[in-house]
């Protein structure tokens, strides 16, 4: 694949002649704001890619009208059908060039190739699952009441925008991307600054997969502008925030930014919202807990992407029967994962470096921070001297009001505490400010399904953790977020209803 670095606004024609004359369009543009930025490797601090466009008020306002003319045109008014042939393409495409994808993804963040791949393959599963839903909303009937006959039919809401995190950026655009598209809405994506270019190549696959396959002028104007991609930081997803032309926003990213999005999308045209914010997720685990899996879930499956996960439950509590052989095989663990660093690109590596360096800085602070609040079992310490590796962390009976157990870390830093009975153990998983996930560890169903349902958070994952159905709803309660996305639920978000009253 070509390497791009400019934004994906695909509605700028350059030339254009129609019968014998071939066409020239240029999707790929540069910034008109004159901005660029550079990412560098967070392995070895190496330049990766200069020169990337930075999306400025101009470019945002280019990307919406190429999204709204896109939707005055074909894409909304195509049937569910042909939408889907489009999707299904892009997803057999994204599954093809995932590895490719991938790579940007390890050299820019340093999530490791492996799972960066497999998200890749999780992206091509996300546009076929929503490929399956274009033609299956259905609309309602209500019976004659006083002579009044209703239908409630549910259209595309128009222009949609997406912001994501960093943590899983082509992640980001697929749960959010394939909804709108696949009811008939446009789209403009705005990725993290700080791993934007996997996303950028994207737009070659949406040219391919025919989201504008126009063969006469005003077919071509009308389908270019379906799919823009830009890039920038917080100012450029102010602009689409803020913007009077968009008709939906949704957000991946921390509790802070998700807060201001909510109030420039009330203080513009009140454009509808759905937020995807951070967690401090407890994890229970039971004296009957199958001490193995309990084990896996906590070091492995929390060390995924190196803690920088949004529902990685960072707050564990253990049964006091089973807690101290629970924190020494937890410690062996953990000091078993900090030998699987390695290069982002190598297939073999488990344990990849912090984002950046801001990033790196954060943890650290917290690091510190943590060892006058909390017991340190093990790590704490930066790992090596290159790159922004951190030791896979353990803190053991922080202070009730210790930062380190109340904010989010978003790094591989976990901490441990005991509860005697179920009571105490729900009344500890509960008091926090998010509600993003949790797990229980039990071999008592009955305890399991008893102890999540007291539970506040958006999800609970019962003997297992960071699952992820993509059937079923996604999303936080408490200050994790408003709104779910994935499933049924993640398509009507971006629909509207109207109901039809026939006299
Ligand atoms: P962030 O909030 O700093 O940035 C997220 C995105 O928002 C970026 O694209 C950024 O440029 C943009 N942004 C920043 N300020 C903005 C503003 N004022 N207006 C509009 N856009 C703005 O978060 P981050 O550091 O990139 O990601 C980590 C956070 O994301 C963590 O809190 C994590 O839990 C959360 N997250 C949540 C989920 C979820 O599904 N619930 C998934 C992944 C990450």
């Amino acid at each position: 694949m070509t390497s791009h670095t400019q934004l994906f606004i695909n509605n700028e024609v350059s030339s254009f002649h129609l019968l014998h004359q071939s066409l020239t369009i240029f999707q790929y543009v540069d910034a008109k704001s004159g901005e660029t930025l550079s990412i560098y490797s967070p392995h070895d601090e190496s330049l990766v890619v200069d020169n990337v466009q930075v999306a400025g008020q101009a470019d945002v306002d280019t990307a919406v009208a190429a999204a709204r003319a896109a939707f005055k045109g074909e894409w909304s008014k195509w049937t569910g059908a042909r939408r889907q042939q489009v999707l299904l393409k892009f997803a057999d495409l994204w599954e093809k060039h995932a590895a490719d994808l991938g790579a940007w993804e390890a050299k820019s963040m340093g999530q490791p190739i492996s799972v960066a791949t497999s998200l890749g393959g999780m992206c091509a599963s996300i546009f076929r699952y929503y490929a399956g839903w274009t033609d299956k909303v259905l609309g309602e009937q209500y019976p004659e009441n006083e002579g009044i006959y209703k239908v409630v039919q549910y259209e595309p809401i128009g222009v949609c925008a997406g912001i994501g995190a960093w943590n899983g950026s082509q992640l980001f655009f697929a749960m959010k991307a394939a909804p709108a598209l696949a009811v008939g809405c446009t789209f403009i994506y705005k990725g993290s600054e700080k791993s934007p270019v996997g996303l950028l190549q994207l737009g070659e696959l949406v040219k391919e997969a025919g989201f504008p396959p126009g063969r006469h002028e005003k077919l071509i104007r009308q389908l270019l502008g379906v799919v823009n991609i830009i890039t920038g930081d917080g100012r450029a997803g102010s602009v689409l925030a803020s913007h009077m032309d968009v008709n939906k926003i949704s957000f991946t990213g921390s509790v802070f930014a998700g807060k201001k999005v909510q109030e420039l999308a009330a203080k513009s045209n009140l454009k509808r919202v759905v937020l995807e914010l951070g967690g401090k997720s407890p994890s229970l685990i039971f004296e009957d807990a199958d001490i193995e899996n309990a084990l896996n879930h906590t070091s492995q499956n929390f060390l995924f992407n190196t803690g920088q996960a949004c529902v990685a439950a960072s707050r564990t509590f253990i049964h006091e029967s089973i807690a101290p052989r629970f924190i020494e095989q937890l410690k062996a663990r953990f000091e078993g994962f900090s030998q699987t660093t390695g290069s982002p690109l190598d297939p073999k590596t488990f344990l990849g470096p912090l984002v950046d360096v801001k990033q790196f800085e954060r943890v650290m602070n917290y690091l510190e921070i943590g060892k006058s609040e909390a017991e340190l079992v093990t790590g704490g310490t930066r790992k090596g001297d290159t790159g922004f590796y951190v030791e896979p962390t353990i803190f053991l009976n922080p202070k009730d009001d210790a930062r380190i157990y109340r904010e989010e870390i978003f790094g591989p830093v976990i901490t441990l505490r005991t509860f005697k009975t179920e009571e105490e153990a729900v009344q500890l998983a509960n008091d926090t400010e998010y509600g993003l996930s949790a797990c229980v560890f039990t071999s008592s169903m009955s305890r399991g399904l008893r102890v999540a349902k007291q539970i506040e958070s958006g999800g609970v994952n019962i003997n297992t953790s960071q699952v992820f159905q993509l059937e079923a709803p996604f999303g936080g309660s408490k200050q994790s977020g408003i709104g779910r996305e994935g499933g049924k639920q993640g398509i009507m978000h971006y629909l509207e209803p109207k109901t039809v009253n026939i006299k």
